[in-house]
C-alpha cells in the first residue's frame, strides 16, 4: 500500500515525502487529526519509506525519468513487498496487535504482569507505543523502555522509528520523553499522534515539527467507500460518509447496522414525544434498555444519535437542508420537522442533557427516557 493509496491532504504527505527526499526529515514528529483521520496509516507509511529495501526510485523526475519515477512522482515511496515493508505493515491492524499485547500480559503470573507494559513490535526497529490500559495513557515505564532502546543503533532498518498512538501521557512519562527529544539520536524517527496537539507539553511541541491532517469532504469519503464498501449502496456510503466527519478511518470501520438501530430507537422516541405515537411504543423501546455495562453502552449510542437528529431537525427548519446528516430518511425528517418547531428542538435538547445528568447518578434509564419523552408532548 504505497503512498498513493493515502486518503487526503496530499499537500501535508507530498511536504513529509520531499523532507525524506532531502534527507531533512525531522527526529519528532507530531501528526494531528480527528481520529480516522490516518495519523497511524501515514506514521508506518513514512516509517516503511524511509526504511524499505526496494526503495521505489528517490530520484527527482529531472535527473531520472525512469518508470518508478513516474510512479511515485520523484518522491520516496515504498515497495510494500520487501522485508521490511512486510513486518513494518504487520503493525497496520492496531486494533488487533494491540489485543494480542494486552492477552499475552494477562496470561502472565501477577507479579510479571505489573511489571509489563504493552508495545506492539511487528519489526525490531519500529516499535509502537499505545496507551497501556486500564488507565489507557503512555506510563513512565513505556518511554523508560524506548529511552533504553532509542540510541543503539538500527538492527535492520535504516532508521528506527517510534510511535505514541497518543498524546495522553502521564507526567513523568511526559518528563521522560522531553528528555528523549532534546537529545535524538541520529537515527531515530519519533511519530507523536494526537487529536489536539494542546495536550502535549509546550516543550514537547517546540521541539517537534507539527501537520496537521484535515477531514475529507463528503463526496470524497463517498466515492472511496463506492470502492472500499461495495457492499454498502449510494445512500449508505452518504449516510456514514456525512457521520464519519471526513475520517477515512472512521467511515471503513463504521458499525452501520448498529447505527441504524439505534436510530429506529431513537425515531420511536422523538415521534412519541412529538405526539405522534402510541405511548405503548414508547415503553416498549425503553424497556429494552437495561443496567449494566452493555446497557450503558447502548444508551450513550441512542443519545448521541438522538441529538443527531435533533440537529437534523435544527437544520431542515433553518432551511439549510444540505447539512443533514442522516440523508437516507430525509423525507421522514422532514415530516417531523413540521411538527417540531425551533423551541421544541431545544427543550428536547436540554431534556437529553437531563438524561444524560441522570444516567451519571445511576437514575433507573427506561425512567429517565421515558420522563424525556412524555415531557415534551404537546400540552392539552
Ligand atoms: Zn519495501
Amino acid at each position: 500500500m504505497p503512498f498513493s493509496d493515502f486518503v487526503g491532504n496530499p499537500e501535508v504527505v507530498q511536504r513529509l515525502r520531499e523532507m525524506l527526499a532531502r534527507d531533512h526529515f525531522p527526529h519528532a514528529v507530531i501528526l494531528a487529526g480527528a481520529q480516522g483521520s490516518g495519523k497511524y496509516t501515514l506514521a508506518l507509511m513514512l516509517a516503511r519509506a524511509m526504511n524499505c529495501l526496494e526503495r521505489p526510485t528517490n530520484d527527482r523526475p529531472t535527473t531520472g525519468g525512469s518508470m518508478d519515477a513516474t510512479r511515485t512522482g520523484g518522491l520516496p515511496d515504498f515497495c510494500g513487498r520487501c522485508s521490511n515493508c512486510t513486518r513494518m505493515g504487520l503493525a497496520q491492524d492496531l486494533d488487533a496487535r494491540f489485543a494480542e499485547a494486552v492477552e499475552a500480559r494477562e496470561n502472565l503470573r501477577e507479579t510479571d504482569k505489573k511489571e509489563t507494559r504493552i508495545f506492539v513490535q511487528t519489526h525490531p526497529d519500529l516499535l509502537v507505543i499505545p496507551p497501556d490500559p486500564p488507565q489507557m495513557m503512555i506510563k513512565v515505564d513505556q518511554v523508560r523502555h524506548v529511552i533504553q532502546r532509542i540510541y543503539y543503533r538500527p538492527a535492520e532498518a535504516r532508521e528506527s522509528v517510534y510511535v505514541f498512538t497518543t498524546s495522553a501521557f502521564m507526567k513523568e512519562a511526559a518528563n521522560s520523553l522531553l528528555k528523549v527529544l532534546e537529545e535524538p539520536p541520529e537515527f531515530a524517527t519519533i511519530f507523536l499522534l494526537t487529536e489536539n496537539p494542546g495536550e502535549l507539553l509546550p516543550t514537547i511541541r517546540s521541539r517537534s515539527a507539527i501537520f496537521t491532517l484535515s477531514a475529507l469532504g463528503s463526496a470524497e469519503l463517498e466515492s472511496r467507500l463506492a470502492k472500499l464498501r461495495p457492499d454498502w449502496n449510494p445512500r449508505q456510503r452518504a449516510l456514514v460518509a456525512r457521520l464519519s466527519e471526513g475520517a477515512m478511518g472512521r467511515s471503513l470501520s463504521f458499525d452501520l447496522e448498529g447505527y441504524v438501530a439505534a436510530r429506529g430507537q431513537a425515531l420511536v422516541i422523538l415521534k412519541s414525544a412529538l405526539g405522534g405515537s402510541e405511548h405503548s411504543d414508547l415503553f416498549k423501546t425503553t424497556e429494552t434498555f437495561r443496567a449494566g455495562a452493555e446497557g450503558r453502552q447502548k444508551i450513550e449510542g441512542l443519545l448521541r444519535t438522538l441529538y443527531l437528529l435533533l440537529e437534523d431537525l435544527m437544520c431542515l427548519q433553518s432551511g439549510a437542508a444540505h447539512l443533514v446528516r442522516n440523508t437516507d430518511i430525509q423525507g421522514e425528517l422532514k415530516k417531523m420537522s413540521e411538527r417540531a418547531d425551533f423551541a421544541w428542538v431545544q427543550r428536547a435538547a436540554e431534556g437529553l442533557g437531563e438524561v444524560e445528568r441522570g444516567l451519571r447518578r445511576n437514575l433507573l434509564r427506561s425512567l429517565s427516557l421515558d420522563a424525556f419523552a412524555t415531557a415534551l408532548e404537546p400540552q392539552g
